[in-house]
């Protein structure tokens, strides 16, 4: 089938909603999501969104810029943040007016509480900045602006998975769409198309990303031709559970909850004096890591589950309980421990994308010379770049919705002066037949290859990372690709084969972690998560550059852009 409408937007995230919600003004306006809205991983965002609201004690939009560009230790493009500060502002009162229901200060204002690197006149200690609602932000965001959506005749097709970008030359004149329920694939003409497809962190084995994270919207406008910005910078963040990676929000140590090794240590204060365990994440993730390794680490069944301990039990039973209810559920669930009483053994877990599509401060698909017309970003699959080589905690939500919002605000104007582009209807036969030989010739199972791809990059392009390893993992992923090939389904069904997603995942999560250990491998210094003993120190006069990656078959051509550094001058890190 063939569907035709103004704007498209591609996932029903925090960055996809708000998008459709400002495109919807003027546009007739589709959202294609592979998940039912509710499930997108912005539901489990548990700490807050950032905003110098000022509710608590003195904040101001323009200390809140600095420390994102510190934070992302000066590979942030500087204007961007200073949008991404100032416009955060508006954009949670916005949300409270839609009906975001915020924890409260006793007078009644937007509750606000201390996140890592977040900080009172540039450095001098931590500041109440992450707005929250207890720790259900995201999920409370997803609500808001889900039901706005549907009010405002937002239109929904969801489980439906976009394969593949139609372009007709530089300009987007639509996507391809498999339908879960069908498995028929269609074609979206559009005159505006937005990629607001989340992370990728299922490239590593412990992850605290949802198993839908499988960066499809960055791959498919890789396989097009499009390069993909600083994909070396992933953020591991210090607090997974133990061997299961699943999220411990920074909010318990913004909440005063602190890091333990195995002697009891609190041995933050030996790697950052002033901000100790609200040290950004890319410091706190290495100072974890160095404890294991130098042997002060608790000893896990398995080597790669070594762990230390974060402490909340001082905190009080109230504290834990109003403040941090879902993360005492999760703890009592899959660990049989109560976070008011004992600590929780943690260890760092891939955690967000730094790097992705790059775009200009519109959401326009912008690679620093070509300006591609009615193609979009925003959001986690997006690189704007705000938040640089490590972003802070809450700074993605803002991102979500500040540039989300301007992204849909640029599709509403842009969409009222053009018509629809030529698309090549045959496009969704191609993949029809594709689909069809997954399931007419006998294969691998994928399973083996996923597994390998994610121990792989894990153990080799994970919190540290070295030449020869990285090496390994480019030969190991590009031989994983190679047998991709010959992977094949067990399930012929037309009807909800989920067989059939989950290798076309694959085929994105092998593509993008390709691109992510090239890069990485390429870049000889060490800058907020991207972090090389084997070049330890960072390198301004050869290194202060955003990364471009092209796709090309089993290679990757690199390319870099210019940093804004407009504002502030690069300094040395120090917290
Ligand atoms: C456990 C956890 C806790 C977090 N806590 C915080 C926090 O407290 N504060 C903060 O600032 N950040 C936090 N983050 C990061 C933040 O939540 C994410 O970066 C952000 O939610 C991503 O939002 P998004 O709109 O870009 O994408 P997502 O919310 O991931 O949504 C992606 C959407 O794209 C759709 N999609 C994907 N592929 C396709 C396809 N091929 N076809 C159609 N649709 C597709 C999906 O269906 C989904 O609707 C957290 C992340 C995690 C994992």
């Amino acid at each position: 089938m063939v569907y035709e409408f103004d704007a498209v937007i591609v996932g029903a995230g925090g960055a996809g909603l708000y998008a459709a919600l400002e495109a919807g003004t003027t546009a007739k306006t589709a959202v294609i999501s592979k998940l039912y809205p509710m499930r997108s991983h912005t539901g489990a965002a548990q700490g807050g969104i950032g905003a110098a609201l000022g509710n608590v004690e003195e904040d101001k939009p323009e200390w809140h810029a600095f420390d994102t560009v510190k934070g992302g230790d000066y590979l942030v493009d500087q204007e961007a943040a200073r949008i991404l500060a100032e416009e955060a502002v508006q954009t949670v009162y916005d949300l409270e007016n839609r009906g975001l229901p915020f924890s409260r200060t006793p007078e009644g204002r937007i509750a606000q509480r201390r996140f890592g690197g977040h900080t009172r006149n540039f450095g001098e200690g931590p500041v109440h900045r992450s707005c929250y609602a207890a720790d259900r932000t995201g999920n409370m965001i997803l609500q808001t602006l889900y039901q706005q959506c549907i009010k405002n005749d937002v239109h929904f097709f969801d489980e439906f998975q976009v394969v593949e970008l139609l372009l007709d030359g530089t300009r987007c004149t639509g996507v391809v769409v498999f339908e879960l329920k069908t498995g028929e694939v269609h074609i979206f003409r559009a005159k505006a198309v937005l990629f607001a497809t989340g992370g990728f962190g299922r490239m590593f084995r412990i992850t605290s990303n949802a198993l839908a994270n499988t960066g499809d919207g960055p791959a498919v406008l890789a396989r097009a031709g499009i390069p993909m910005e600083d994909m070396e910078f992933f953020q591991f963040h210090p607090t997974g559970i133990k061997g299961m990676g699943i999220l411990i929000t920074e909010g318990v140590r913004g909440e005063g909850g602190i890091l333990l090794n195995s002697k009891g240590e609190r041995f933050m204060e030996r790697y950052a004096p002033t901000m100790l365990d609200l040290a950004p994440r890319d410091m706190v993730s290495r100072a974890i890591m160095t404890e294991i390794l130098e042997g002060r680490g608790v000893r896990g069944d398995r080597e790669i589950d070594d762990w230390v301990m974060l402490d909340a039990s001082h905190l009080g039973r109230d504290v834990v309980e109003s403040k941090i209810p879902d993360i005492a559920d999760f703890c009592r669930t899959y660990l049989a421990i109560d976070p008011a009483e004992e600590p929780m053994p943690v260890q760092p877990t891939a955690h967000y994308a730094m790097g992705g599509i790059p775009t200009d401060v519109h959401g326009r698909v912008d690679t620093g010379g070509t300006v591609y017309e009615g193609l979009y970003a925003a959001g986690e699959c997006a690189c704007v770049s705000v938040h640089g080589a490590n972003r802070l905690g809450t700074n993605s939500l803002v991102d979500l919705v500040v540039f989300g919002r301007r992204a849909g605000k640029h599709i509403a104007e842009y969409v009222q002066n053009v018509t629809h582009g030529p698309v090549d209807e045959g496009a969704a036969q191609a993949y029809s037949a594709r689909v069809a030989k997954l399931k007419t010739e006998k294969g691998k199972h994928p399973g083996p290859i996923y597994r390998e791809m994610q121990s792989v990059m894990t153990a080799k392009v994970g919190v540290y990372r070295n030449q020869s390893n990285m090496q390994e993992a480019i030969d190991t992923i590009r031989k994983l690709r190679e047998q991709f090939q010959d992977v094949r389904v067990q399930d012929t069904a037309d009807n909800f084969n989920t067989e059939v997603l989950a290798i076309l995942e694959l085929e994105n999560l092998l593509d993008l972690s390709l691109i992510t250990a090239v890069s990485a491998e390429n870049r000889k210094e060490s800058r907020g998560a991207h972090s090389r003993p084997d070049y330890p120190d960072r390198d301004d006069e050869g290194w202060l550059k955003h990364t471009l990656a092209r796709l090309d078959g089993d290679k990757v051509s690199l390319d870099y852009k210019s940093v804004d550094v407009g504002i502030w001058e690069p300094k040395p890190r120090v917290y």
